[in-house]
């Protein structure tokens, strides 16, 4: 059969097509009226996208510049940080902060799991300068409690920083980030926002442009305060990504529109919209005699699924991609040919939900040389959108 490519790895995802029109005729000059205006909505819709009244940059950069500028503007060397670890996201917070010079502590919870509160709560001694966490840990598939972390952090009462990368968190988790005194949170282009990879942004706290003031640590392209002082003035202070900014401007538009109007209820709509295709998924897989990675806490970002025992996940991928065009991304380091992860995050709908499911019976068949209850995996996954449907919209009502 005819195969359309699709993407079902988390990050990069499926581009909007609004978002990929608007893109193609953007040819702007970043120095103009035209470009300012677009900037500044940019970043005032970002602010509601993100649910917060502080004060938010958005960069050039892959999410991890922005990871970088947050351990480099924050930080000084040999200041004490805190990491909360459990894949591979969180063990770049790891090595970035002793890139710069800090003293780390580390949380840690194995692969596929999460933290122990009580464990964080023994760590933050009153010298831990800042917290790093991920909201959800992209390479196991699982989610952190950060209200809880959060929680903690402010409980301590000590000028202890939070930063959370929420890089596939935002979009698909509900954040207070203001209420649950969030100092940094990070996203970037290529997760929920639906447009290609190549910006980051973060919202940052009065606590944290106060902690900048006295941070040691080099820094020159992240430099937060530069991009702040020349953010107020509707620019960016290097040549920003022109036309991924109106790519964003398309999709910040769209996500209103799922709000009716309001971005923060489209928001919302979003987060459930990935929740929802999450349950389903596990639901599928679950039918289908798969286990599931991150079972205790799983997030709605993406589902990590474990090979059946005997099969490299390598062979999923691959079979994936040669029968159905459809790209799902393996495991990261050591959880390689262990699993195989599917994203919820963005542009997904009930139709891709199933499609993907029905490919995976496909393809396990064939991998693993077994027969496979057609329909088992897609009937679990109707049977959630079916209760949830119902749940909307009562029947009768
Ligand atoms: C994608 C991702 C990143 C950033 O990766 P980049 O390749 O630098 O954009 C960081 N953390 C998490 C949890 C992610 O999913």
């Amino acid at each position: 059969m005819l195969r359309k490519n699709r993407l079902f790895t988390p990050g990069p995802t499926p581009i909007l097509p609004a978002a990929q029109t608007a893109m193609a005729s953007a040819a702007m000059h970043h120095r103009t009226a035209e470009f300012r205006a677009l900037f500044s909505r940019v970043l005032a819709d970002m602010k509601e996208f993100i649910g917060t009244s502080n004060d938010v940059l958005v960069l050039s950069s892959s999410g991890t510049g922005v990871m970088e500028g947050s351990v480099s503007n924050l930080t000084s060397p040999g200041d004490k940080v805190l990491v909360l670890t459990a894949g591979k996201f969180g063990e770049r917070w790891r090595d970035l902060a002793k890139a710069f010079g800090c003293v780390v502590e580390v949380v840690t919870a194995p692969y596929g799991g999460t933290f122990s509160l009580d464990e964080v709560r023994q760590k933050l001694t009153p010298d831990i300068r800042a917290v790093y966490a991920q909201a959800t840990e992209s390479s196991t598939g699982a989610r952190h409690d950060v209200k809880s972390i959060a929680k903690l952090v402010r409980a301590t009462g000590h000028d202890t920083l939070l930063v959370v990368d929420a890089i596939t968190g935002l979009g698909t988790t509900h954040f207070d980030v203001d209420g649950w005194g969030i100092d940094v949170i990070i996203g970037g282009s290529q997760k929920a926002l639906m447009i290609p990879p190549g910006l980051a942004y973060c919202a940052v706290s009065e606590r944290a442009w106060k902690r900048m003031e006295t941070s040691k640590s080099p820094r020159y392209y992240f430099d937060f305060r530069k991009e702040r002082k020349a953010a107020a003035k509707g620019e960016s202070s290097y040549t920003p990504a022109t036309s991924l900014f109106a790519g964003l401007a398309a999709a910040l538009e769209f996500i209103r529109q799922m709000g009716d109007g309001n971005l923060g209820a489209g928001r919302e709509a979003l987060i459930n919209n990935a929740e929802l295709a999450a349950e389903m998924t596990r639901a599928g897989a679950q039918a289908l005699g798969l286990k599931l990675f991150a079972a205790s806490s799983p997030a709605a970002a993406l589902t990590a699924i474990q090979s059946p025992v005997g099969v490299d996940s390598g062979a999923i991928i691959k079979e994936f991609r040669e029968s159905f065009a459809a790209v799902v991304a393996n495991g990261q380091g050591e959880m390689k040919g262990k699993l195989f992860r599917i994203a919820h995050l963005g542009y997904y709908d009930y139709l891709d939900t199933i499609g993907i499911l029905a490919a995976l019976e496909q393809v396990l068949a064939t991998v693993t040389g077994k027969p496979v209850e057609y329909g088992a995996g897609v009937r679990a996954a109707q049977e959630v959108y079916a209760r949830a449907a119902e749940k909307r919209q009562p029947v009768g009502a």
